[in-house]
C-alpha cells in the first residue's frame, strides 16, 4: 500500500473532473524539511514559528530568526512557504514573555493581541520575514483574528517595517500576506477581511474550540469536541465562499484538513488548499484523483 501511495509523487492534485487543490504541508521545525520533500508537499501552509520562541530561553534576533525563514525559503525552491507568526499565549507558555497567570487562558492574552501590543516583538519577526522573502515563495500569516481593525493596524505595521528597512537600504520583499480563520467571529466578518488580505487559511482546531465552547486541551470533554458538528462546517464553507467572492484562495491548515473522510466534502466547498502534516499529502492526492467532484455534489443532493 505504501508503495502504491509512492507512485503517486510527482502528480498533480487534480480531480476526474479537473479541480485542482493545493496539497501543503504543516511543520513546527525547521528539521521537518526532509519529510516535506519525501511527501511531495507542494508547499508549506503551516510553519509554526513559535517553535522558535520557545525553544530559546531569551527573545530570538532578527538575525536568528531570518536565519530560520531564509534556509525554509531556500530549501523549498520557489514554491510557497506560508510563516504563521508568533502563536503563544494559551496552551503554549513561553517564560520570558513573562505573562500574568489567566483564568481563561484560551480567550486571554495570545497570539496577535501580544504582537499588536507588544510592536517591538512583532516588528522584529516582521524584519526577519520581509528580508528572508528575497530568497524564495515566502508568505506571511497572521494567527487569532477577530476583527477588521487588527488586520488594518498589523497593515500599519507591516507599512512602517517596510519603511525603515528601507530608509536602512536592507534588501527585503513585501511577501503576500494571509490570515487564519480561527474565531467565529472572523468567519462571520470574513467578507469584509477578504477584502484586506491575500489569502484564507482555515484553523479548525481553534475553530472548532471557539465555535462549541469546548476546551481542546480538556480531555474530559473528547466526545463533545467535534469537528464534523454542522456549526463548523458551515463555518468552513461560509469563509470559503466569502473568499471566493473577494477573488482569494481558501485553505485548511488545522487538523480536520487531514481528516480523510472529508477530503471530498472539502473539494465540493470549493476548498483551494490542504496544508497538513506530510505524512497525509500522498493519501489525500490518492482521494482527490479518484473523485469527481460534480457527480459527488450530485449524489449528496439526491440522498
Ligand atoms: C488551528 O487552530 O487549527 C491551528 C492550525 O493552529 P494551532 O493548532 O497551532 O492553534
Ligand atoms: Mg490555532
Amino acid at each position: 500500500k505504501k508503495e502504491l501511495l509512492q507512485q503517486l509523487k510527482g502528480k498533480e492534485n487534480i480531480t476526474l473532473d479537473g479541480k485542482k487543490v493545493m496539497l501543503y504541508a504543516n511543520i513546527g521545525n525547521i528539521k521537518d524539511l526532509a519529510t516535506v520533500i519525501q511527501n511531495d508537499a507542494g508547499g508549506i501552509g503551516l510553519f509554526r514559528s513559535e517553535f522558535i520562541y520557545l525553544e530559546k530561553e531569551e527573545y530570538p534576533t532578527e538575525e536568528e530568526q531570518f536565519k530560520i525563514y531564509k534556509t525554509v525559503a531556500e530549501t523549498m525552491a520557489g514554491k510557497r512557504v506560508i510563516i504563521r507568526t508568533l502563536d503563544i499565549g494559551a496552551d503554549k507558555k513561553c517564560g520570558y514573555f513573562e505573562m500574568d497567570e489567566e483564568e481563561n487562558p484560551a480567550l486571554g492574552y495570545r497570539a496577535i493581541r501580544i504582537c499588536l501590543t507588544r510592536p517591538e516583538i512583532f516588528k522584529t519577526q516582521l524584519r526577519a520575514l520581509f528580508r528572508a522573502a528575497v530568497y524564495g515563495n515566502l508568505a506571511v500569516m497572521y494567527p487569532m483574528i477577530t476583527s477588521l481593525w487588527e488586520i488594518k493596524r498589523i497593515k500599519e505595521i507591516a507599512e512602517e517595517v517596510k519603511a525603515e528597512l528601507k530608509e536602512q537600504n536592507m534588501e527585503f520583499r513585501m511577501p503576500e500576506q494571509g490570515i487564519m480563520i480561527e474565531t467565529p467571529a472572523a468567519v462571520m466578518v470574513s467578507a469584509d477581511l477578504a477584502k484586506e488580505v491575500d489569502f484564507f487559511s482555515i484553523g479548525t482546531n481553534d475553530l472548532t474550540q471557539y465555535t462549541l465552547a469546548v476546551d481542546r486541551q480538556n480531555p474530559k470533554l473528547d466526545e463533545f469536541y467535534d469537528p464534523h458538528h454542522p456549526a463548523v462546517l458551515s463555518m468552513i464553507r461560509m469563509t470559503v465562499e466569502n473568499a471566493h467572492r473577494a477573488g482569494i484562495w481558501a485553505g485548511i491548515c488545522g487538523e480536520l484538513g487531514a481528516d480523510l473522510s472529508l477530503t471530498k466534502e472539502f473539494l465540493a466547498m470549493g476548498v483551494d488548499e490542504l496544508s497538513v502534516s506530510p505524512g497525509r499529502i500522498l493519501p489525500i492526492r490518492k482521494i482527490v484523483l479518484e473523485t469527481d467532484v460534480e457527480e459527488y455534489k450530485r449524489k449528496k443532493n439526491a440522498d
